[in-house]
């Protein structure tokens, strides 16, 4: 797994608006500052997001 770092732009998959990605790693969660929902950098080159499972404090699976 690379662990290189990006500053994007990104397109919320939830809410289609524009999320700002700074020095951010694949795998790392962020949140939408549009719908406040939480995203994980799924690949980092091209840029994908994806919506983040809704866990607690569980991360079984
Ligand atoms: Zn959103």
């Amino acid at each position: 797994m690379t662990m290189q770092t990006i500053t994007a732009v990104a397109e919320c998959p939830e809410c289609f608006g524009e999320v700002e990605l700074r020095d951010v790693m694949q795998n790392e969660i962020v949140q939408c500052g549009e719908c406040g929902s939480d995203l994980e950098v799924v690949e980092v080159d091209p840029v994908s997001l994806e919506l983040a499972p809704e866990e607690d404090e569980d991360w079984g699976e």
